[in-house]
């Protein structure tokens, strides 16, 4: 087959049979396809779109690109359900770090693969790996007797679990081809199935701040991941949650793991607690534990006021090499060099924070890639001071930008008019 002809097969809209997928993603794997030809295809996809039956025949080529973990064998005598929960990316989405500790201390076994920064959203990975000395990378073996032993393990996608994902994931962030239902299902729902979780539980997000702008989109997006689990063996459950304004207050990797800190010792933000509950509770039901949410969420609840969830969290870091003596000292995290606080002009009430512009500044000081392979700066990016609601008098600080090096006031101006106010007369 000619990677050309395929390119040109979806460029003028035509649907690909499962042998030329699965000829593609081969050929990717054996380092036969450069950048330039792959990006093509993807842009294709994104602009032409694809069939269910195409996006199943792409999962499938994905996760054959690696192995399946399967813990039937991990738990002897004793078996456990292994749940999963992904999102589809939003802007200061912690909620993993808090629902996995979390999801622990309820006595469910946490399996989950998660990805780096993707666009404009940030990524588990790049968060996690702001805690200094964390192994953002497990084989399976190491995976297996983690989640045995603590009951929680994630990993980014190694060469085992799902890499053509990784291959494609790292390929799209750089090259505007992330907005693709097919090609987000593919990408989801293949490290679901390679991670092997029994449970497994999908929050879409939906919203200016979120990959699916619509909730029209957000449903397609959740239908197609069922369908296409249903296909592979697995039933998929969803939420969908509006991503309008940046989740919690924090946007940046090492500043989003301090406020997940905080979410987990009970004095966390609203927004992400609820969010994080109501997630924790859908789990709880589909793994069979509770018949309805509002019970669930309340015993969750529980679980963070009396610190289960925290004690979880720290052995998590622990066992991952990481130094959980940031759960009382937050300074050890990576610090930025510069605090900038963005000042109201005027009094007024903010109305909305435009968490796109928020995203964008976080990324324009090195909390996310601008191109495939840049460093990350853990420390930085922006902190709000409030939310759509807040009042503030001229003067006062809407938001801290938080960088390495000083900002151009086109940063500053980016953050200011992320945020519309109604002027209080
Ligand atoms: N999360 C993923 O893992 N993949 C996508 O394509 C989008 C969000």
């Amino acid at each position: 087959m000619a990677m050309v002809s395929i390119i040109d097969k979806k460029r003028r809209g035509g649907a690909h049979a499962d042998a030329e997928i699965a000829w593609l993603v081969a050929a990717m794997m054996a380092g036969e396809l450069p950048d330039y030809q792959l990006s093509a295809w993807l842009m294709a996809v994104c602009i032409n779109g694809m069939t269910p039956d195409e996006t199943v025949a792409l999962t499938r080529a994905y996760v054959e690109s690696g192995t399946r973990l399967c813990y039937d064998a991990v738990f002897g005598d004793a078996p456990a359900l292994v749940v999963d929960k992904h999102s589809t990316g939003g802007v200061g989405d912690k909620v993993t770090l808090v629902l996995l500790p979390l999801l622990a201390a309820a006595g469910l076994k946490v399996a989950k693969l998660s990805g780096r920064g993707l666009g404009f959203t940030g990524g588990t990975i790049d968060k996690l790996e702001s805690i200094p000395g964390f192994r953002v990378s497990l084989d399976n073996a190491a995976f297996t007797r983690q989640l045995k032993d603590i009951g929680i393990a994630l990993s980014s996608q190694t060469a085992d679990l799902a890499p053509a994902d990784a291959k494609t994931y790292a390929l799209r962030d750089v090259t505007a081809t992330v907005e693709s239902i097919p090609l987000i299902a593919a990408s989801v729902v293949s490290k679901k199935i390679a991670a092997g979780a029994h449970v497994i539980v999908l929050d879409i997000k939906v919203g200016r701040g979120a990959f699916m702008k619509t909730m029209e989109d957000a449903l397609a997006l959740a239908e197609l991941c069922q369908y296409v689990g249903r296909r592979l063996g697995r039933a998929i459950g969803t939420v969908i949650s509006p991503m309008d304004e940046p989740l919690g207050y924090a946007v940046g990797n090492a500043l989003e793991v301090a406020e997940a800190i905080e979410t987990l010792k009970g004095r966390g933000p609203q927004d992400l607690t609820e969010a994080t509950l109501a997630l924790g509770a859908r789990v709880l039901v589909e793994a069979g534990r509770y018949t309805a949410t509002a019970p669930a969420e309340a015993y969750l609840r529980g679980l963070i006021e009396n610190g289960a969830a925290l004690a979880c969290f720290r052995t998590w870091i622990h066992a991952q090499g990481g130094d959980a003596g940031i759960i009382n000292d937050p300074s050890r995290l990576p610090q930025a060099q510069y605090q900038v606080p963005i000042l109201a002009e005027q009094a007024g009430v903010i109305t909305a924070i435009d968490p796109l512009a928020i995203a964008e500044a976080a990324l324009a000081v090195g909390a996310g890639r601008k191109a495939k392979g840049d460093a990350i700066h853990h420390g930085t990016g922006v902190v709000l001071n409030g939310k759509a609601g807040t009042s503030v008098q001229p003067q006062d600080t809407v938001a801290t930008l938080y960088c390495d090096k000083p900002c151009s006031p086109d940063i500053i101006k980016l953050i200011s008019e992320a945020f519309t106010m109604k002027a209080i007369l």
